[in-house]
């Protein structure tokens, strides 16, 4: 980062925000990918409008008091960092898991925001959650640690002003508990205030599986502009979650074989190719643990104690958790001759890891353009909302495969302009961000 004054706001980012090392790690990759845009168009650095974009615009902590169904009380933190409003409502999901902080949302946060500006749509950027662990709790404890969640995040969202959805931890059971309070304190059927609703009060189809869809169709652009395609290619996927599943099914229907997924107690080798709807069975319908795979399905075998990145393939697609492909596992993926990399969760690779791949010459997919496609059917389903229509399957996914398509497309051609063909990493950052502060310049200083 040679730039003097990038330099100032890193440093002045961390010790301001003391601690919040993934915070720190997301504004890094940003702003060092922001200093060729930054030579060119001087005007960026005027009126501390890089000062201004990487504070958020309001960061809301809460406590979220519930209680067990063995009649105990427990006490979580609850946070909705509300980032930036300058294309359109805060949009972001919520995240439920015993490692979140506050620096793990403001880095969600602000990776939101060039992710949502990527998409085209109307939607600024914002992330929340809390430290609760749903690993383990009854249905009922989920209902009322969400119920009490929404008692407090209710005063500060609307369709118009910050519109939450799901993350790792929050799915549809989740949005529905959390809807169903929302309702119930404001006596409002307020359709647009979240997204990854139900099917029958005004969620869209494709939203479930429109980030592992997204992914897919993302990497598909990635293959076929290196001349190759997903057919008879082997895939690692990481991960077991909402973005895995459908990554894996959409992979293998472009004929891919795909050998692998994951939780966080090992991962499953599965030479044949994942049976997908036994994954579903026991991840989404049983919420069971991925060795119970191994257990069902006499191809595989479930290693505990490894990395899933020793797995040879042709195409790896991390779709878990932030951090979870360092250095180390980057050099094996090179070694085992892997030749793509797309990113289904946020910030899966490590800085060093990025550093390998681009030394190595791997096609690289940065989590803000390739996991792009499940707020962008967010957005899709606010639209629905908004016009009180619903659209088909067909309709939905159309829209999804185009916003995909085009976010490839921007991020090549942003890429190219600005002097690094074929980063996909500085085109999407760059195209991102330059639509967010072309909006801030035109809003004054604000
Ligand atoms: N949590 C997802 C993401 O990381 C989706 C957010 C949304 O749909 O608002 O982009």
């Amino acid at each position: 980062m040679p730039s003097t004054r990038l330099q100032e706001v890193y440093s002045n980012l961390v010790a301001n925000n003391p601690g919040e090392k993934e915070f720190h790690q997301a504004a890094k990759e940003i702003l060092e990918s922001l200093e060729p845009v930054i030579k060119e168009r001087p005007e960026y650095t005027d009126r501390a409008l890089l000062d201004r974009i990487v504070e958020p615009e309001r960061q809301i902590m809460f406590r979220v008091p519930w209680m067990d169904d063995k009649g105990e009380y427990h006490v979580n933190r609850g946070y909705r960092v509300e980032f930036s409003s300058v294309l359109g409502p805060y949009k972001g999901g919520l995240r439920f898991h015993p490692s979140v902080n506050l620096g793990i949302i403001k880095f969600l946060g602000f990776e939101q925001i060039f992710k949502n500006s990527l998409t085209g749509l109307a939607i600024g950027g914002g992330k929340g959650g809390s430290n609760f662990d749903p690993k383990g709790k009854s249905d009922d404890e989920i209902m009322r640690f969400c119920q009490s969640f929404m008692t407090e995040l209710q005063r500060h969202i609307g369709e118009n002003v910050d519109v939450p959805a799901g993350d790792i931890g929050v799915g549809g059971r989740e949005i529905g508990y959390l809807y169903g309070q929302y309702k119930r304190i404001r006596n409002s059927f307020d359709a647009g205030v979240l997204t990854g609703k139900g099917l029958n009060w005004g969620g869209s189809l494709v939203r479930t599986e429109a980030t592992g869809y997204g992914l897919v169709y993302f990497a598909e652009e990635m293959l076929k502009d290196a001349g190759t395609s997903f057919d008879g290619k082997t895939v690692v996927v990481s991960g077991a979650g909402n973005v895995a599943t459908y990554a894996i099914e959409k992979a293998e229907k472009l004929g891919a074989k795909v050998v692998t997924a994951s939780d966080s107690s090992g991962y499953v080798y599965d030479p044949e190719g994942i049976d997908v709807e036994l994954l579903k069975q026991i991840k989404e319908v049983e919420r069971g643990r991925i060795n119970e795979y191994a257990d069902r399905r006499s191809s595989a075998t479930f290693v505990a104690n490894g990395s899933i990145w020793d797995v040879k393939c042709d195409v790896a697609l991390p779709c878990a958790t932030q951090n979870e492909l360092d250095g180390d596992a980057a050099a094996t993926l090179v070694k085992n001759g892997t030749k793509f990399v797309a990113e289904g969760a946020n910030m899966p690779c490590s800085p060093e890891a990025i550093k390998t791949f681009s030394q190595a010459g791997i096609h690289y997919a940065p989590g803000k353009a390739s996991n792009a496609g499940g707020v962008a059917t967010s957005g899709l389903e606010m639209e629905q909302n908004a016009s009180r229509s619903h659209w088909s399957f067909e309709q939905a996914d159309e829209r999804l495969h185009s916003i995909m398509v085009g976010i490839h497309d921007t991020a090549v051609a942003t890429a190219e302009e600005f002097g690094f063909p074929g980063n996909y990493m500085v085109g999407a950052n760059i195209a991102g961000f330059v639509k967010v502060a072309d909006s801030m310049i035109d809003m004054g200083v604000i």
